[in-house]
């Protein structure tokens, strides 16, 4: 298997093949040429050490290496598998079995190739509180748009807000790197207090050009724990001149707070206020169930772990389909998050999905590519139309 891998990678172009027949071995010829190693292709049944303790590994070592992993074990063990390489923040590419799927091999290496080589996350992205405290109060951070494409006509709908931090010295940071310290040093309010008001009044400005969209905010468990939550963000929207039907409030189901009554109480008059209200990363946290039994939620969006390349998986596909079938039986609409393939968004449209965000349609973006965007969007909609 080792020597026929190696053979079809050189003949699929791939410069350099290191092979090694056992896990510890491959470990010290990974750690010693870290910077020249892209991707790993490994068994996950190994003698002495295994697939998922080599991933620990690789993890271990901080190196952001593409993974390919050959097995014929059964698909829910290696979607855990995969769960537990992205947490080593490892980028796993998909699984192999055995004999080998020249095609698929092809497929994933596109693929990699495709979305280069990801950037480590060195020493440069280390951030201290008080220069995150001094960007949120200084209004540094930006709001970038995702829009969101309603399936059966095709038309943008919304937009859900995101923050954005380019550090003057550091560049980029990572949301969940900021967002995180903000969830940690109790900055979250302020954080989401800033989104929300750059982006209310950048979408009650697109309103007056003609453009009307839709709001989602993301919000954590610490501002739906506020009982004056509801008044205050009626009070905010209204003198942005919006309305809160306008408003989506999304919640991530696993930071939903554990006192239910207090959160009862606010998501209950968020709704009755008007505010959509969405369940957050579908799928992902332990208690779903119970809180769409408990809450009124308006709006179900199915992780992009259940969404991404869920046409060539089978575990996928049975999660997203129960899923849209439980929003229509609850009569709630239905996102699909992470659609960034013409085969997913035909998935997910064909199992009855409402609405789509994903790399397919568009990245996030900053406030002027978005307007732009959305012209061009606008136009190609309506000469398809035509054309139909
Ligand atoms: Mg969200």
């Amino acid at each position: 298997m080792l020597k026929t891998l190696g053979h079809v990678l050189r003949q699929m172009g791939v410069k350099q093949v290191v092979e090694a027949s056992r896990a510890p071995e491959a470990l010290r010829l990974i750690a010693n040429r870290s910077n020249e190693i892209d991707l790993v292709i490994s068994d996950l049944n190994m003698p002495e050490m295994d697939g998922i303790q080599l991933l620990r590994q690789l993890g271990a070592l901080g190196l952001h290496v593409g993974v390919i992993l050959i097995s014929g074990e059964d698909p829910r063990l290696l979607a855990a598998v995969h769960t537990l390489g992205r947490q080593y923040q490892l980028r796993i590419l998909g699984t192999l079995s055995k004999p080998l799927d020249r095609q698929r091999l092809e497929r994933m290496l596109q693929s990699y190739r495709r979305e280069g080589r990801r950037a480590p996350r060195g020493p440069a992205t280390m951030v201290f509180t008080d220069e995150l405290q001094a960007a949120i109060i200084g209004r540094e951070l930006e709001v970038w748009y995702q829009p969101k494409i309603d399936v059966a006509s095709g038309q943008l709908i919304g937009v859900e807000a995101l923050a954005r931090w380019q550090h003057p010295d550091k560049g980029f940071i990572e949301p969940n790197i900021f967002v995180g310290i903000c969830e940690k040093y109790g900055m979250v309010e302020q954080l989401t207090e800033l989104i929300l008001s750059k982006s209310l009044r950048q979408v009650r400005e697109w309103q007056r050009d003609g453009l009307n969209l839709t709001l989602a905010v993301n919000f954590s468990a610490k501002a739906l724990c506020r009982l004056d939550l509801p008044e205050t963000l009626e009070a905010t929207v209204r003198a942005s001149g919006l309305s809160p039907e306008k408003i989506v409030v999304e919640m991530t189901e696993s930071a939903l707070p554990k006192d239910t009554s207090t959160t009862l109480d606010i998501m209950t008059r968020l709704r009755l206020k008007g505010f959509g209200l969405s369940i957050d990363d579908f799928g992902t946290g332990f208690s779903t169930l119970e809180q769409l039994k408990l809450i009124p939620f308006t709006e179900l969006k199915i992780d992009r772990s259940f969404v991404h390349l869920a046409a060539d998986n089978k575990v996928s596909q049975a999660i997203l389909e129960s899923s849209i079938s439980l929003a229509k039986k609850l009569e709630i609409h239905c996102v699909a998050e992470g659609v960034e393939r013409q085969e997913d968004w035909q998935l997910v449209a064909d199992l009855g999905c409402d609405s789509v965000q994903g790399y397919l349609m568009a990245k996030p973006m900053p406030t002027e590519t978005f307007s732009r965007w959305a012209e061009t969007f606008a136009a190609s909609a309506k000469n398809g139309r035509d054309d139909a």
